[in-house]
Parts: C-alpha cells; sequence; structure tokens
C-alpha cells in the first residue's frame, strides 16, 4: 500500500470565532469541518493537519510544508497579515510539486496572486443568491462521482466575471447566479513541477462546506493535486561539461559569453 497523502488544511480562523452566525455553521472552525470531510471520504489515503494565521509561523513552519503534499487555503479578512517570508516559501514548495487548492476569497490571497501573476479581482455580491455549477470538463478526476450536469447551492456569495487569472489549464466548473453573472470557478494551473486548483463555493455565512458536492470535488482535488511525475529540477545550473563531446570547430568565436 502507498503511504497516505500528508494533507494541510490552513484556515485564517477569524469570523468563525468573531461572529457568532458562522461559528453555529462552523464550530471547529472551517478547517474543522473541510478536515472531517476528506476524513470520512478518504479515510487512511490521507494524513490530515490542519493550520491556523495565530499559530506561530501561522502553522506553516519550514518542517510542517516540506512534509505536505497538498496545501488546501481559505483566508478571506486577514490576507495582508500573512508574511511575505511564507508566501515565498509555499511558491517554493509548490514547484517543487506540492498541490494547492485555493478555496473561495483565496483568489485574493497574496500566495495565489503571487503565483497567478495576475490582480485575480473579480465582481461580487453578497445576496444569498443562487448558484449552479455546470460541469464543463466531464473527464475530469476533479468532476470523479458527480453524478449530474451541473450542482446547486442554494445561498451564495456571488463572484462575477471578469475573473483577472491568466488563461487556466483546465476550466472544469463553470458557474451561473440567479442574479445574471456567471464565473470560472473550477479552473487548474500548473506553476513549477505544482498542481494548482481554484475552486469558489465557500463563503463562511453559508454552510457550503457541509454541502456533499463540494465535499466530493474537495476530495477529488486533494487527490488531483498530489505530487506526480518526475523529479523536480527548477534551479538554474551552468553545464560546463557537455554530456558528449561538441563539435565548434565551425563557430567563429565560441568564448563570446565569457565576456559576461
Ligand atoms: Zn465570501
Amino acid at each position: 500500500m502507498s503511504s497516505p497523502l500528508r494533507v494541510t488544511i490552513w484556515n485564517e480562523f477569524i469570523h468563525e470565532r468573531l461572529l457568532p452566525q458562522v461559528s453555529a455553521i462552523y464550530p471547529q472552525g472551517i478547517h474543522g469541518t473541510i478536515a472531517a470531510a476528506l476524513r470520512q471520504k478518504l479515510g487512511d489515503a490521507v494524513q490530515l493537519r490542519t493550520a491556523t494565521l495565530d499559530q506561530p509561523e501561522h502553522g506553516l513552519d519550514a518542517a510542517t510544508l516540506d512534509s505536505t503534499d497538498v496545501l488546501l487555503w481559505w483566508g478571506h479578512a486577514a490576507h495582508d497579515r500573512v508574511d511575505d517570508s511564507l508566501v515565498e516559501r509555499v511558491q517554493r514548495r509548490v514547484w517543487q510539486g506540492m498541490g494547492l487548492i485555493a478555496l473561495h476569497s483565496a483568489h485574493n490571497s497574496k500566495i495565489f496572486r503571487r503565483l497567478m501573476g495576475t490582480s485575480c479581482t473579480l465582481r461580487w455580491r453578497e445576496a444569498g443568491e443562487r448558484e449552479r455549477l455546470w460541469v464543463v470538463d466531464p473527464s475530469h478526476p476533479i468532476a470523479d462521482g458527480l453524478s449530474e450536469e451541473y450542482f446547486e447551492l442554494r445561498h451564495t456569495e456571488m463572484y462575477g466575471e471578469f475573473f483577472d487569472i491568466p488563461a487556466p489549464d483546465e476550466i472544469i466548473f463553470i458557474s451561473w447566479f440567479e442574479g445574471g453573472e456567471v464565473f470560472r470557478s473550477g479552473c487548474t494551473f500548473r506553476r513549477g513541477k505544482g498542481k494548482i486548483f481554484y475552486f469558489r463555493p465557500g463563503h463562511e455565512t453559508f454552510p457550503i462546506y457541509h454541502d456533499a458536492n463540494v465535499q466530493r470535488v474537495l476530495a477529488n482535488a486533494v487527490q488531483w493535486a498530489a505530487p506526480s511525475g518526475s523529479a523536480y529540477f527548477g534551479a538554474g545550473r551552468n553545464i560546463v561539461e557537455p554530456l558528449s563531446p561538441i563539435d565548434s570547430s565551425h563557430v567563429v568565436d565560441p568564448s563570446l559569453h565569457k565576456s559576461k
């Protein structure tokens, strides 16, 4: 049996402690609800940890990050309180192959914006409207097990286009909202050797992470984002000794580069 996937769920964990209507929905915090869902769906296939903003190094010290295969990120009110040095470390880990799942308002987190290189801004509205998430890539493993062409969330915060992200590698879900907007709700990206999934649902005042379809998608995404493929060779290297002899007799001045 292969060793379990090491999954860390990061939550800024602010709204749940400040607002009774949020703690009523997420008494163990959003990270606690997501952890319980992944435990129930994936069992022994995952080893789960949680981390929060107020812990030393935001709960993501080097040892924790280095032993994380997939990191889930939920932040909303305190993106600016995340240390730049941590953002740097997370980016490096993604390049090395760690999967990253950015949830809902993490579109505006430092780490997601850093990895995208764009503003990641969007339209939004808090009116508790209905959202219909259409599956537009039914063969994708992140959509595994969804039984209909779309699923719905009764009350949501609306996110609308234009969502200022680079063209995704894949779009798996497109949302329609009762108020008229549409949104690319499930997108994948690759950076270095790492896989990134952005998943839109998740406003803290609605029980989104208790939804069975949302939980299914998260469990699928964790498995999809797991490190895979060959080793990572992302450091620039000057290869002085060629692997095989080079015939440079026809080159006028092979030493040109040496002046650098
Ligand atoms: Zn929100």
